[in-house]
């Protein structure tokens, strides 16, 4: 088992920004609005993300441990219809398996909050009661502690850092409604306050830049089963950071990325794309998020249809731009 877990933490942590992004999205699934993410020394010391989402209960703190144990798939329909973000489960075990993890939980129904821990080599859990507020704790020490191949592959605490804050910013952009606190080394350096979806562009400002807020076009377009929201820069703004989300999910996908910039291109010629932040909305049974490992890139049935709905949409933001 040991093993195995290994090979898969190689698929699933690269760094310490896969972890926290594993961890947070569980996060996300399990109905949190407030997640606290705390890292130390870029999280080669410690990551440790806390929510008040919906709690493990303490007989299933070992089996939330171990490989392929998820609470998210029931069926094989769920399989093509991916509701929750996590749905391999095996993040926790994969983990577990690289670092000194301990995770404590309560549900609000249960009386007590438990602890689980385990570390690496040996995979035997620990669970001792302990104090929690509803909700749930991971702290994951020492990353790659008994992998120095790995290890070796870290990058600067800067570095590692500066991936994580990008990388909590992406799913700062994924979901207003969540609060979300960031800190390195005992300071705060982000702390997203929630917004309702009408109020978005204030995340969007505090999460792309202040000059969102004061100069980006917000579009809502549909056509076809699909929707598309997004926040557009004019030409010649500075901001360069550019965000795409399929069903709230954070993508890269090749694509959309293709999309926004021939829409650009039709209007304004061959100048920099400015900033944006785009949403689209489609029927996942129309799309495979599967792809990739780590999930940045889609396949979409039709995918024709959906680059030429993206050209459509910002075509004409831009245009309006313009004139
Ligand atoms: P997956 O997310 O693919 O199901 P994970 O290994 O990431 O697999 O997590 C295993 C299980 O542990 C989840 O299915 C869930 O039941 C539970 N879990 C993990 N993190 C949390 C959390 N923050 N709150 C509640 N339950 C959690
Ligand atoms: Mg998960």
């Amino acid at each position: 088992a040991r093993l195995a877990n290994q090979i898969a933490a190689g698929e699933v942590v690269e760094r310490p920004a896969s972890v926290v992004k594993e961890l947070v999205e569980n996060s996300i699934d399990a109905g949190a609005t407030r997640i606290h993410i705390d890292i130390e020394r870029g999280g080669h010391k410690l990551i440790r993300i806390r929510d008040d989402g919906k709690g493990i209960i303490k007989d299933e703190l070992t089996l939330a441990l171990s490989r392929h144990a998820t609470s998210k798939l029931k069926s094989l329909d769920d399989l093509e219809c991916i509701a929750s973000l996590g749905f391999r489960g095996e993040a926790l075990a994969s983990i577990s398996s690289v670092s000194r993890l301990t995770l404590s939980s309560k549900p609000a129904e249960q009386e007590t909050a438990w602890q689980a821990f385990a570390e690496g080599r040996d995979m035997a859990v620990q669970v001792q009661p302990t104090a929690h507020p509803d909700g749930t704790t991971i702290e994951v020490k020492d990353l790659f502690f008994n992998t120095p191949a790995r290890r070796k592959f870290l990058r600067t605490e800067k570095t590692e850092f500066s991936h994580i804050d990008e990388l909590v910013k992406r799913i700062a952009l994924s979901r207003f409604d969540v609060a979300i606190t960031l800190t390195h080394n005992q300071k705060v350096i982000r702390q997203y306050r929630a917004s309702s979806k009408e109020q978005g562009v204030k995340r969007v400002a505090q999460v792309a830049g202040k000059v969102f807020e004061q100069q980006a076009t917000y579009i809502e377009s549909g056509a076809e089963g699909l929707m598309l929201y997004a926040w557009v820069l004019p030409v010649g703004c500075s901001s360069s950071a550019q965000y795409t989300y399929v069903n709230g999910r954070m993508m890269r996908d090749k694509l959309i990325l293709h999309a926004i910039r021939q829409a650009f291109e039709e209007v304004i010629g061959e100048q920099d794309v400015p900033g944006f932040v785009v949403y689209l909305e489609i029927d996942p049974r129309q799309v495979d998020v599967n792809v990739h490992p780590a999930k940045h890139e889609v396949r979409f049935h039709q995918a024709r249809l959906v680059h030429d709905f993206i050209v459509q949409a910002i075509k004409q933001t831009v245009t309006s731009q313009t004139d």
